[in-house]
């Protein structure tokens, strides 16, 4: 579909390549202009003989000097059309050019710069600011939620969306600025600014991304979009600073404010950078680690607070990275959902941990964590019981963990599968509970087996009133709902001591002793005479003896 492009009028440019043709129209003009002097010339002897001819009073004019003077009456015709005509063949020319010149240089949708013309255009603005002492800010825009609207709506929806955004961007910027469209849903923007005052582009910042969020209506539907921005300035000496470095700054800066929730804007730090690489490691050591077998369960004691019996583990993943050291889940497991591994990692922890766990007394449950991506996966529970058939694994001994997060983003996706799993006896559990603001309705609403008090209100519980009654109240809600509640990050004796008095509970924490791998948790249960026997009274099969699993030694 065709569309108005938005006359940004922002892209300050000079013609370059008209020159030649310029001297040749002054050629053919100058032709003209001589025959014109000939003309005078000739015609004042040849004008004068004839009109004397007329009255009788001479002879005829020279026959050669009227020849000449015939043919420079044509030589001026001639030349004056030739002059026209080679005006008009320029002017068509020069219009192809520059069509040819906003084809190359623009974005043939919005009318911007294109990501091609941005960086020439950039060095230009940079050097002509710096005659007038200024500086320049490369400002990056990304949108927040193109795709989405693009799949939800369709593309033309998102053309329009494109067109508006670029429509309040260039209302936005002040004159003199620049304005280009560099990718799909990208836009750069660069602004000369003083430079002690930031400031201006502070506000200049708060307010594109102000007016990028007014919604634009299309067809029925009303178009809301957020843009998140980095913003970097080209310092000091400018001459380092180019474009192509202007807009890799900006981008690690957008980058940031993706990180930090959408919808602001950042300035790039060199800090930043370092951030990025450590990332690229992360997810490079992530990939290379999960095939060579660098993903490792460790086991967190549960401990029923009523007979101080040890009931089971909750396996907690570590990555026993050779350059990194041993790396914490909350770092690689939301890289591990970026880039799209989460569930093969996450399926070879499980395997492990059900080899690991069948050496257990089977009186210990073995409890799990799952991404919310996992649970996208329609599959996830034939997957779960696969592996739990492929261990020998009773499903009753088996519990997953998901968190409260989850249930935003697809409740009814989420109830299916709890039943599915529930089904096959397997217990599920609302972990985190009080950080994800689910409502009692959904918590009624979705058969859990227990909810998991999350440890941010526990551990100061000795000390801090407030969370002595939130821990109150969600054991008031367990009761009332049917649902045991285990409460983790139990640190102190003194916590422990509040607990008792608050409810019955399951617990688990550090008191207990640190997540530990698998051969030093085998050691342990071997203390307590809590290793399997041989045979497996649950099914009467042989169980194969522990695992002989290379283990790393205790974090
Ligand atoms: P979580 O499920 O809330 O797990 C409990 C976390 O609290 C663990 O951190 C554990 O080491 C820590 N913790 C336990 N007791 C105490 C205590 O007394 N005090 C304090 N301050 N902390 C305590 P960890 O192992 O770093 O795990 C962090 C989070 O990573 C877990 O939080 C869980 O949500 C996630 N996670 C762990 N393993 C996996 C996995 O295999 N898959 C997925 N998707 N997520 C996992
Ligand atoms: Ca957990
Ligand atoms: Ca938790």
């Amino acid at each position: 579909m065709a569309k108005q492009a938005p006359d940004v009028g922002l892209i300050t440019r000079t013609p370059e390549s008209t020159l030649t043709s310029t001297g040749r129209d002054l050629l053919t003009l100058g032709t003209v202009f001589a025959a014109l002097i000939l003309f005078v010339g000739t015609g004042g002897s040849v004008i004068s003989h004839a009109l004397s001819s007329l009255r009788g009073r001479g002879g005829a004019p020279d026959n050669l000097l009227a020849t000449a003077f015939l043919l420079n009456i044509a030589l001026i015709v001639f030349g004056w059309r030739r002059y026209r005509d080679m005006v008009d063949e320029v002017q068509v020319r020069r219009t192809a050019e520059e069509q040819a010149r906003q084809l190359a240089e623009t974005d043939p949708l919005t009318g911007c710069l294109n990501r091609r013309s941005i960086g020439p255009a950039t060095n230009h603005l940079i050097a002509e600011a710096a005659t007038r002492g200024e500086i320049a800010a490369f400002i990056m825009l990304d949108l927040d939620n193109f795709k989405q609207i693009n799949d939800l709506h369709g593309h033309s929806a998102g053309d329009e969306l494109l067109l508006h955004v670029a429509r309040q961007i260039g209302d936005t910027l002040p004159s003199g600025a620049l304005i280009a469209r560099i990718g799909g849903d990208e836009f750069a923007c660069v602004v000369p600014f003083a430079p002690g005052q930031p400031e201006a582009i502070d506000r200049l910042a708060e307010r594109l991304i102000g007016s990028v969020a007014q919604p634009v209506a299309y067809q029925r539907v009303s178009l809301e979009s957020t843009a998140s921005v980095g913003i970097a300035r080209c310092d000091g000496d400018c001459g380092r600073h180019d474009a192509q470095a202007l807009l890799h700054m900006a981008d690690i800066a957008m980058y940031q404010a993706k990180k930090h929730g959408r919808n602001r804007y950042f300035w790039y730090e060199t800090n930043m950078e370092n951030e990025l690489r450590f990332r690229s490691e992360l997810e490079t050591g992530i990939r290379r680690g999960l095939n060579a077998g660098e993903f490792v369960p460790y086991y967190e004691k549960q401990i029923d607070l009523a007979t101080g019996e040890l009931v089971g583990f909750e396996m907690l993943a570590r990555w026993n990275s050779p350059t990194l050291g041993l790396i914490s889940p909350d770092i690689f497991i939301p890289v591990a959902e970026d880039i799209g591994v989460i569930a093969p990692l996450s399926e070879s922890l499980i395997r492990q941990a059900l080899i690991d766990a069948r050496g257990w007394n089977p009186r210990l449950s073995l409890s799990v964590n799952i991404s919310a991506l996992q649970l996208r996966d329609p599959w996830f529970a034939q997957k779960i019981l696969k592996m739990l058939v492929e261990a020998n694994f009773p499903p009753s001994r088996f519990e997953i963990e998901i968190t409260e997060s989850c249930l935003h983003e697809n409740i009814g996706m989420v109830r299916s599968l709890i039943m599915s799993l529930k089904n096959q006896g397997i217990r599920v559990s609302l972990d985190d509970f009080g950080t994800g603001y689910s409502s009692l309705s959904q918590l009624r609403s979705l058969p859990f087996d227990q909810i998991k008090v999350d440890r941010s209100f526990v551990t100061t519980l000795a000390d801090n009133k407030e969370n002595a009654t939130i821990v109150q109240s969600i054991a008031a809600l367990g009761e009332g709902l049917g649902l045991p509640v285990t409460i983790e990050g139990v640190e102190s004796e003194a916590v422990l001591h509040e607990l008792s008095r608050l409810g019955t509970f399951k617990v688990q924490g550090y008191l207990y002793g640190y997540p530990e791998p698998a051969d030093r948790t085998t050691e342990h249960l071997a203390e307590l005479d809590l290793l399997a026997d041989p045979i497996d009274a649950s099914d009467g099969s042989m169980l194969p003896p522990a695992p002989l699993l290379p283990r790393i030694a205790n974090g």
